[in-house]
C-alpha cells in the first residue's frame, strides 16, 4: 500500500506553528513510507477563507520546505462531487431528505431549554423535576430527524436538507494511531447534514469525499478534530468506502500549559522566520514537540523522515518553550553551510547598517568565529555589530576608564608596532601583542582593555587578535587613532 497523506488547512488566518506541525508530521509519515504528500485547502468557508490567507500557507510551507507532492486541491472545486456523493447515499438508503425548517429546529432547542429551566423552580415535587429534564435531554439531544426512515415532504416543493442516517447500533469505535480505542455511544451523534437546503456540500462531507478521492491513506490532524471522526466514519461505510487510519496529535500548549495564544507565541510560521529563527530549526523544534525517538534531541529532516513513526507521537499535549527553540536554532546556525549563513546575516546587518564589499568580506572571515553569539539570526548580527561600528562616540564606561593616560600611551606604542607589522595575520598579530609586552615587562591584562576600548569601544568582540585580523590594517590603525591626539 502507497502511503498518502494530506495537510488540509483552512485558508481563515495565518499557517500557525501547531498547523505547520500537523504538515511536518503528514510530510514526515508520507516520506518514511516512500509515499505521497498531498496540500489541500479547505475553502469552502467563503465568508472566511481569502487568498492571502492561501499564499500565506504555501509560503510558509515553502519556507519549511514542505513541499507537497502534487499542486494543491482546492475543495471548494470539487463542490459537485460532493453533492453526488450525497445524493447517492440517498439513493441507497444511507441518507434522507429532511424537511426540518432552521425554524422549527431552533423552537426545538428553545422549548428543551425552557424545559430545563423550568425544571429548576421551586416548589416542584421530585418526579415533576424528573419528568421536565427527560423532556429537556429528549429536546436538546443530537437531532434525528422524523423522516430519517422516509416520509413525504409537508408540500410538494418544500425546501430539505439532505441528511446522514446516524448509526442506529449502540455504540461506536475509533481506533486512533495517537489517542488509542475511543467507544462513544451512537445516541451522541446526530443526523449530520449533507447538504444544505441551498444544495451546498457540509464540512464533514467534503472531507471524507476529498480524502477519499485523493486516496489519502492516514488522516493526521490536530485532536481538535477528534470528534469529527465519529461524524466522518458513518459517510465512509454508508459509501462503501475503505477507511484511512487516523491519528490525531495533541495540541501545542504554551509554557504555562494553557492553550497556546499568542501571548506564548503562537504566531505565525513566518513570524519565527522574520524572528531569524531558520527553517531545519523550526522543523526540528516542531517535530519534537509531540514526538520522540529514543532521547535524539535534534533531527535534520532527512532523520526524520528514516524513522518518523505514529506510535512515537505522544499523548500529552507539547508545551512551547521558546528557551529551547532558541538552543536549537543556535545549533542550526553553528552547523548549516557557512556561505548560506553569511547570505542570512548580511540580509540581517543590512537592517543594521549600509552594507559594502568589505563589510561582507570582513563578515564572511568572522562568521566561523562569531556564528556560536547568537540564536537567532539578528542577534548574531548585532554581535558582530563591532565589524562596522567602532562605538567610539558612545564609549561605555569601562573603555573610558580603559583609555586615560596610561591606556592612551598604549595604544600609541602599539599603533606603532602593529603599523610596522610586515604581516597581518591572526599568528603574526598575536606575536605584536605579545612582543610589546614582552618588551614593556607587562601583562596581556594590562594592554589588551585599551587597544579593545580603541578597537570596539566597549561593544563584545571576541580575542583582539583575530579581531585586527579581521578589521584589516587599515581600520584598525584608524580605529585607533581616533582615539590619539593628533
Ligand atoms: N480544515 C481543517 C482545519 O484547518 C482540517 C480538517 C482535517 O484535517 O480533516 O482545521
Amino acid at each position: 500500500m502507497t502511503v498518502i497523506t494530506r495537510f488540509a488547512p483552512s485558508p481563515t488566518g495565518m499557517l500557525h506553528i501547531g498547523g505547520a506541525r500537523t504538515a511536518l508530521f503528514n510530510y514526515l509519515l508520507a516520506k518514511r513510507h516512500g509515499g505521497t504528500f498531498l496540500l489541500r485547502i479547505e475553502d469552502t468557508d467563503k465568508k472566511r477563507s481569502t487568498d492571502e490567507a492561501t499564499q500565506a500557507i504555501l509560503d510558509g510551507m515553502a519556507w519549511l520546505g514542505l513541499d507537497a507532492d502534487a499542486p494543491p486541491t482546492y475543495q471548494s472545486r470539487n463542490a459537485d462531487r460532493h453533492a453526488e456523493c450525497a445524493l447517492r447515499m440517498v439513493e441507497v438508503g444511507h441518507a434522507f431528505r429532511c424537511y426540518a425548517t432552521p425554524e422549527e429546529l431552533q423552537a426545538r432547542r428553545d422549548e428543551g431549554e425552557a424545559k430545563r429551566a423550568a425544571a429548576k423552580a421551586d416548589g416542584l415535587s421530585e418526579a415533576e423535576q424528573q419528568s421536565l429534564r427527560a423532556e429537556a435531554d429528549a429536546l436538546l439531544a443530537p437531532y434525528r430527524s422524523p423522516w430519517r426512515d422516509g416520509g413525504d415532504p409537508p408540500a410538494p416543493d418544500t425546501p430539505y436538507t439532505v441528511r446522514l442516517r446516524a448509526p442506529d447500533q449502540e455504540s461506536m469505535t475509533v481506533s486512533d494511531q495517537v489517542q488509542g480505542e475511543v467507544t462513544l455511544n451512537t445516541t451522541e451523534i446526530d443526523d449530520l447534514i449533507l447538504l444544505r437546503a441551498d444544495g451546498t456540500p457540509t464540512y464533514m462531507l467534503a472531507v471524507v469525499v476529498d480524502d477519499h478521492d485523493m486516496g489519502v491513506t492516514h488522516v493526521v490532524r490536530g485532536d481538535d478534530h477528534f470528534r469529527n471522526t465519529f461524524r466522518q466514519l458513518p459517510i465512509y461505510w454508508a459509501m462503501g468506502w475503505d477507511v484511512p487510519e487516523f491519528a490525531h496529535v495533541p495540541m501545542i500548549h504554551g509554557s504555562d500549559g494553557a492553550k497556546l495564544s499568542k501571548r506564548h507565541g503562537a504566531l505565525s510560521t513566518l513570524a519565527y522566520r522574520d524572528m531569524g529563527y531558520l527553517p531545519e530549526a523550526m522543523n526540528s523544534y516542531l517535530m519534537r514537540l509531540g514526538w520522540s525517538h529514543g532521547d535524539q534531541e535534534i533531527f535534520s529532516m532527512d532523520e526524520a523522515a528514516k524513522v518518523f513513526d505514529l506510535a512515537d507521537i505522544n499523548k500529552a499535549p507539547g508545551r512551547l518553550d521558546l528557551d529551547k527553540l532558541g538552543d536549537v536554532n543556535a545549533y542550526f546556525i553553528r552547523t548549516i553551510d557557512e556561505s548560506r549563513l553569511l547570505h542570512l546575516v548580511l540580509a540581517e546587518v543590512a537592517n543594521l547598517t549600509d552594507a559594502s564589499d568589505s563589510l561582507s568580506e570582513r563578515l564572511q572571515q568572522a562568521l566561523p568565529t562569531l556564528k556560536e553569539r547568537g540564536q537567532t539570526l539578528p542577534q548574531l548580527a548585532e554581535s558582530c555589530r563591532f565589524l562596522w561600528d567602532s562605538n567610539a562616540d558612545n564609549l561605555n564606561k569601562k573603555a573610558r576608564k580603559a583609555l586615560r593616560e596610561e591606556g592612551i600611551k598604549r595604544v600609541s606604542e602599539l599603533r606603532e608596532a602593529l603599523d610596522l607589522s610586515d604581516s597581518w595575520t591572526i599568528e603574526a598579530l598575536q606575536n605584536v601583542l605579545e612582543s610589546y609586552c614582552a618588551a614593556h615587562t607587562l601583562s596581556m591584562g594590562q594592554v589588551g582593555p585599551p587597544l579593545r576600548a580603541a578597537l570596539t569601544g566597549g561593544l563584545p568582540a571576541p580575542d583582539l587578535a583575530p579581531v585586527m585580523y579581521w578589521l584589516g590594517r587599515e581600520e584598525v590603525l584608524a580605529r585607533l587613532d581616533k582615539h590619539l591626539p593628533a
